[in-house]
């Protein structure tokens, strides 16, 4: 089999990492988790990279420095991939990515190194000897994806797009404390980024000609067996229902960025609405109509492509 990269796409806190885990479980998949931290690690200031705890640390328990697998990365400046967190270069992606690559080209876009990134992951990978043919890069944001499209690596890459309630997606924000942010934000503007990563999404979903799937996180949870089918089928291996929990519990993973969770023993896998237990009648009321327009976007089907 050749190398592939598994991309995970769709908003966080929509069950991604769990989803790492279970593909890394098989001994053909590496999880390689949010890989645009290693990015960050490699080029932000490492003074204030150290002060966002989450973000250095392998889920081996070290720090990306001091991880067997992630520290003797090799890194070279022309190959970085550059940050998406400006709006001038957000609104050339989300262009691109409603008209075309090429519009936003035209515009000013430069896509990064995904070359030498990946085949220096892959790399690294060998001399660690991991015999996975199959790479998962969890780090979701669309924007990312919309750069691995215009310029392609040399493995191939297969989408997996993961959605999630935008009610349960509202919860988890509102709920978790999230001290590196410093400041919370209201309802209406979490809607409104889980509104606009899937407006992408959906559109980079639409325009990406090779293998993919598009689940929910119900689908994950309440239907795991047909959709690990279905996921195995694009990635031509076979990951079974049963001792999954027990396959994951047993595996070792260097997922980048892993926080607590991506640590811990995975309990048995069934779906939890949470959201509707955590608000008030008014709240649950405000929360349902705010987002009643957009919850189809939530795809809640099996889809496969390709
Ligand atoms: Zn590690």
């Amino acid at each position: 089999m050749q190398n592939k990269i598994i991309y995970i796409i769709g908003a966080g806190h929509s069950g991604s990492t769990l989803l790492d885990r279970i593909l890394g479980s098989h001994s053909e998949v590496f999880s390689g988790g949010e890989l645009v931290y290693l990015d960050k690690w490699k080029t932000f200031d490492l003074d204030q990279f150290k002060r966002l705890p989450g973000f250095t640390k392998c889920n081996c328990g070290e720090r990306l420095w001091d991880c067997p697998v992630w520290s003797p990365l090799s890194y070279k400046e022309e190959n970085r991939i550059k940050s998406r967190f400006n709006a001038v270069e957000n609104a050339r992606i989300g262009i691109g990515a409603i008209l075309g690559p090429y519009f936003a080209q035209f515009l000013g876009y430069r896509a990064s190194e995904n070359r030498s990134f990946y085949n220096g992951i892959f790399s690294l990978m060998k001399e660690n000897s991991y015999s996975s043919r199959l790479l998962t890069d969890s780090s979701k944001d669309p924007r990312r994806f919309f750069d691995l499209i215009v310029a392609p690596p040399d493995q191939e890459v297969v989408l997996i797009y993961l959605t999630r309630d935008p009610r349960e997606y509202l919860y988890t924000h509102l709920k978790k404390s999230r001290p590196i942010y410093k400041k919370r934000k209201t309802a209406f503007l979490i809607l409104l980024e889980w509104v606009s990563i899937h407006f992408v999404s959906r559109r980079l979903w639409a325009r990406f000609g090779g293998s993919k799937a598009r689940i929910s996180y119900k689908d994950l949870t309440d239907d795991t067996a047909n959709t690990l089918n279905e996921l195995g089928s694009i990635l031509n291996i076979s990951i079974q229902r049963e001792g999954l929990e027990k396959r994951i519990n047993e595996s070792k993973y260097h997922i980048v960025n892993g926080n607590h969770m991506k640590r811990s023993d995975v309990r048995p896998i069934t779906f939890e609405v949470r959201w509707k237990k955590a608000f008030s009648p008014l709240q649950r009321a405000m929360f349902n109509s705010l987002s009643f327009p957009f919850r189809w976007m939530d795809g809640r089907s099996l889809y496969r492509a390709k």
